[in-house]
C-alpha cells in the first residue's frame, strides 16, 4: 500500500470499514503445487473444497467483482486463485475500470500463460509472480509454469517476484543469493520479495521450517539484501517476521483485510491462507510489513497497534450505531451498502 493510503485506511477503520480486499477470482488452476493452501480441505470456513465452490465467468464475473469492490470500496484489492488469469479476458475488462475507480490493485500469479501486454500500461495494476526456488525446485513443484514458460510469458512486464521459502530450499549454500541474483539481472523484475512457509496446526510436511532454521534464513536475507538492491527486505519487515503475531487477533493483517474466495460471498479467515494457521510461524510477507509496525511508537507513547486496536473498537461501535440507524431508515436506491 502506498504511504499516502494510510491515512485513508485509518479513516475507514474508524468508520467500521476494511480497507484492504482479497477476492479468489477463480476456483480453477492448471497447477497442482504441494502446499497450496487455496486446495487443502478446510480452506474455506464451512469446509467446502474451493474446487466445489460456485464460481463466475464473463459479464457475471466482471459485474460480480465490480459489485464488490463497491460494496466494500477498498484502498487496495489482492487478486489471487486458483490462477487469475484463467480469467484473463475478464480482467481485461476488470483491471481498467478498477484502475478508474482508484483502487490499487495487486495480482498473484504463477505466469503459466502470457501476461497480456496491454496490462503494463494499467498504473493501478501490481504484478506479482510466484517463484518457488531456483529452476531446478521451481520447476519440479510448478509445472508446468516452470522457469522457461515463465521467462517469455513475463516479458515487457515490470513485476515482483515472490519467493516462499521453505524447508526444501535450505541447507545449500548461497541459494538465496544465487536466486537474487538471477532475478535481479532480468529486466522485467522490479522487486524481490521473500516470505517463509506458513504452517497449518497438523502440518507434518517437508515444507515446515524448524524456528531455528527461520533466524538462519533471516539473517542471510538480511545479508543478501545488501548486494542486491531489488531485494526488498526492509528492517521493519524483518522484525515483523522475527516476532510474528501470537494469533489472528493480534495480526493487523488480519484484522484489516476481507478475504473472499470464488463465489463472490464465502469469506476465507481468518486470513487469506484459510485453515487452522499457526500465526507464531507465520511467514507471509504482508503480515510481517503490518506487523512491524503495530510495534512502532507515536511520540514515545501507544503504539500503532494499540491505536489501531482502539481505532477498530470505535469503528466497530460506530458502525453498529450507524447500522441500527438505517435499519429505522427508508431504504436508499443509491446506497453502496445495500
Ligand atoms: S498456482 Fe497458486 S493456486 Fe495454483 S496450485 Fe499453485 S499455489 Fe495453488
Ligand atoms: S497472516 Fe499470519 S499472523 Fe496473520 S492470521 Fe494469517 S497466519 Fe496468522
Amino acid at each position: 500500500m502506498k504511504h499516502t493510503k494510510i491515512v485513508p485506511a485509518w479513516g475507514m477503520i474508524l468508520r467500521g470499514h476494511r480497507p484492504f480486499l482479497s477476492i479468489e477470482i477463480t476456483r480453477e488452476c492448471p497447477l497442482r503445487c504441494p502446499g497450496c493452501y487455496a486446495y487443502e480441505p478446510n480452506h474455506l470456513q464451512d469446509n467446502v473444497p474451493l474446487r466445489q465452490l460456485r464460481d463466475f465467468q464473463g459479464e457475471a464475473l466482471i459485474q460480480g467483482v465490480l459489485r464488490v469492490v463497491r460494496r466494500y470500496r477498498p484502498l487496495h484489492l489482492s487478486i489471487v486463485g486458483g490462477e487469475p488469469l484463467v480469467r484473463y479476458r475478464e480482467l481485461d475488462v476488470l483491471l481498467p475500470q478498477l484502475d478508474a475507480m482508484n483502487v490499487e490493485v495487486q495480482l498473484v500469479t504463477s505466469a503459466v500463460r502470457p501476461i497480456p501486454r496491454t496490462w503494463g500500461t494499467i498504473p493501478c495494476l501490481h504484478l506479482v509472480v510466484s517463484i518457488d526456488g531456483l529452476q531446478p525446485e521451481h520447476d519440479r513443484r510448478r509445472a508446468p509454469a516452470t522457469y522457461e514458460r515463465i521467462l517469455k510469458n513475463i516479458e515487457g512486464h515490470q513485476l515482483t517476484v515472490h519467493c516462499t521459502i521453505t524447508r526444501l530450499m535450505i541447507g545449500r549454500a548461497v541459494y538465496f543469493e544465487q536466486f537474487a541474483d538471477f532475478w535481479s539481472k532480468r529486466r522485467e523484475a522490479r522487486k524481490i520479495w521473500f516470505s517463509l512457509y506458513t504452517p497449518q496446526e497438523d502440518d507434518s510436511s517437508a515444507d515446515r521450517l524448524r524456528p531455528e532454521e527461520r533466524i538462519q534464513i533471516l539473517s542471510e536475507l538480511r545479508e543478501i539484501r545488501r548486494n542486491f538492491p531489488k531485494v526488498e527486505l526492509p528492517d521493519r519487515v524483518l522484525e515483523g517476521f522475527y516476532c510474528p503475531p501470537d494469533s489472528p487477533d493480534q495480526c493487523i493483517f488480519a484484522q484489516t483485510t476481507t478475504c473472499l474466495s470464488a463465489d463472490l460471498s464465502t469469506r476465507i479467515g481468518p486470513c487469506q491462507f484459510g485453515g487452522r494457521l499457526v500465526c507464531q510461524e507465520c511467514g507471509c510477507v504482508a503480515s510481517a510489513a503490518m506487523a512491524s509496525t503495530g510495534r512502532y511508537r507515536i511520540a514515545g507513547l501507544l503504539t500503532v497497534s494499540s491505536i489501531f486496536a482502539g481505532s477498530k473498537k470505535l469503528g466497530e461501535r460506530l458502525g453498529k450505531i450507524q447500522g441500527a440507524a438505517k435499519a429505522t431508515a427508508p431504504i436508499s436506491a443509491g446506497d453502496p451498502h445495500g
